[in-house]
C-alpha cells in the first residue's frame, strides 16, 4: 500500500528534502517536536520494524549514517539528540512506511510519554 511518504519520493506531494540518495530521502517533519525534527526514510516500502529482514541490514545501518550525518549538518551533534522508529499503535507509528525521527535543539525529556 503507498503512503504519503512514497508520494513525497516520487514529488507527488511537496516537502523540505534535506538529503537524498538512491535509497534513502530525508526532509522535515510537517509538524516538528523539535528546533530539528527530520524524517529518514527508505525508498523502499517497508510497512514497519517488524517487516524488515537480514537482506535490510545495509539500509538500516546507513539510515543512521544519514542521521549522523544530517545531526552534524544542522548544528545538534554536540548538543544531542534522539532517533526513533515507531511501530504499531502502541510505539505511535501513525504512516506505515518506516522511518527514522531525527530530533534535537532542545533537551528531550525521558522517559517519552
Ligand atoms: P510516526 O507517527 O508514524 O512515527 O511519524 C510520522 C510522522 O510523519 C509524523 O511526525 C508526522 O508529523 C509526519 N508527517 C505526516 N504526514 C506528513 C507529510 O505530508 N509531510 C511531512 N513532511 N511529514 C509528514
Amino acid at each position: 500500500m503507498t503512503t504519503i511518504f512514497d508520494k513525497i519520493v516520487n514529488r507527488e506531494i511537496p516537502a523540505d528534502i534535506i538529503f537524498e540518495d538512491d535509497d534513502i530521502i530525508a526532509f522535515n517533519d510537517i509538524n516538528p517536536q523539535a528546533p530539528v525534527h527530520i524524517l529518514i526514510v527508505p525508498k523502499k516500502r517497508i510497512k514497519t520494524l517488524n517487516d524488515i529482514s537480514i537482506e535490510d541490514e545495509q539500509l538500516i545501518g546507513r539510515m543512521f549514517i544519514v542521521a549522523k550525518f544530517l545531526a552534524n549538518k544542522t548544528n545538534i551533534s554536540e548538543s544531542g539528540y534522539r532517533t526513533i522508529f515507531n511501530c504499531n499503535d502502541d510505539g505511535g507509528q501513525t504512516v506505515n512506511h518506516i522511518h527514522l525521527h531525527l530530533l534535537g535543539g532542545r533537551p528531550l525529556n525521558w522517559p517519552p510519554g
